[in-house]
């Protein structure tokens, strides 16, 4: 598994200093056994100081991305791994506030970092990607519950149509919290001073980038493949999951070709690849339409972008920027005074965190996530060992919407 700069990094850090940790164990133990007392004490300590502070660096903001929150989110195809319940939810909330972390808005975090402003230690920000209705549901009451502020990302071709307000819970039976915000849910969201809503792209598309086949399109996988085929139309597509049948150009039976998210991966074509210019200009107006017309829609300036699937690339980054974008996500630091404040490392959360376990023990994986992700890499072990239980169960977060 490749892991990119500072996380790789990060992960470096944490064994480094447990090498130097049982190292230090070893050679003072052996002292010790060779009965110099205080000489093997001596070497065990120097250790173990060594290994704390290697391992303890705070300074860094995470970032905690949510999607959905709902008590069931099997509408979607990739719901196991960006759905977490709402009880689940409530947990990480308390969790945070029993930890003392304070929980600042997106645009907080990124005017006071583009200032050079401190930043109080054990600081959050939290974020959902999407859209989806069962935010406004079920994640809206109880962040509201908690006054704890939060960004929510939308994308243009994917805001339910009609006028309804569906907040009332107690109302809506699993069959009506399928699906994403209309407009006016997203004003109502928007006109909350706790929430915002900003930018997530207009069609949240995958393309093809060669014809080199990855699977076959089965009715099983198909609507897992979806997004494949949002590029090809420029219809509205919140109902996307109701479909019975592929869309096109997905067929059952053909090979589905490599791909990647359509901002960061230039389009393969019949044979050929998007020219560089014919990219620029494609990505380039995907962020002006996705700022400008959401901006029109809720009545205000847009000013933070989402990158669909947590993908980008050099060319997409410069197309944010001149589209007027002041911060995007997509980053792999800590949001660290040091790094660049238009850039926002992000911290995937997902339920279930253990593969599966009672209420605490999913406030003990997001109490070691958020931790770790500001640096204090003690609790890095623990993120690590979820990681892998959780993938036994479930493998590892495949290309559904991750983000
Ligand atoms: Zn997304």
């Amino acid at each position: 598994m490749t892991l990119p700069g500072e996380r790789r990094r990060r992960r470096k850090r944490a064994f480094l200093s447990a090498g130097i940790l049982a190292l230090s164990g070893i050679v003072g133990g052996g002292v010790l056994a060779a009965s110099n007392t205080w000489i093997g004490l001596s070497v065990g300590l120097a250790g173990l100081v060594a290994a704390l502070v290697v391992l303890y660096r705070p300074g860094g903001v995470p970032i905690l991305v949510y999607h959905s929150i709902s008590p069931d989110a099997s509408w979607l195809p990739w719901s196991t791994n960006t759905s977490v319940r709402p009880e689940v939810f409530r947990c990480h909330l308390q969790t945070l506030k029993n930890g003392g972390w304070t929980v600042k808005s997106t645009l907080d975090i990124v005017r006071d970092r583009q200032a050079g402003k401190r930043i109080n230690d054990k600081t959050v920000v939290l974020q959902f990607d999407d859209g989806y209705l069962d935010n406004l549901v079920f994640a809206a009451p109880i962040l509201r519950e908690f006054s704890m502020p939060a960004t929510f990302f939308a994308s243009l071709d994917f805001i339910e149509q009609g006028k309804a307000i569906r907040e009332d819970n107690d109302k809506l039976g699993p069959a009506d919290w399928t699906g994403y915000m209309t407009v006016a849910e997203l004003s109502l969201m928007d006109a909350d001073p706790l929430f915002d809503i900003e930018a997530h792209g207009v069609n949240h598309a995958r393309v093809p980038i060669s014809d080199k086949p990855v699977e076959q399109l089965t009715e099983a996988n198909w609507l897992r493949h979806a997004p494949l085929a949002w590029a090809y139309d420029s219809k509205n597509k919140a109902r996307w999951f109701e479909a019975e049948t592929p869309p096109p150009p997905l067929f059952i039976g053909e090979m589905v070709p490599e791909n990647d998210s359509a901002l960061s991966g230039r389009w393969w074509n019949d044979g050929e690849t998007e020219t560089e210019v014919a990219y620029v200009q494609r990505v380039g107006h995907a962020l002006n339409r996705s700022r400008k017309e959401l901006g029109e829609i809720l009545g205000k300036d847009v000013v933070i972008f989402a990158w669909p699937f947590d993908r980008y690339c050099p060319v997409s980054v410069a197309a944010a920027k001149e589209a007027g974008f002041v911060a995007v996500t997509g980053g792999r630091g800590e949001n660290r005074p040091e790094e660049d404040p238009t850039i926002l490392s992000r911290v995937h959360i997902h339920d279930r965190a253990f593969g599966r376990g009672p209420l605490w023990l999913e406030g003990l994986a997001l109490r070691a996530r958020v931790n770790s992700a500001s640096g204090r890499l003690v609790w890095h072990f623990l993120v690590v060992l979820a990681a892998r239980i959780r993938s036994r169960r479930f493998g590892r977060p495949g290309y559904g919407p991750v983000s």
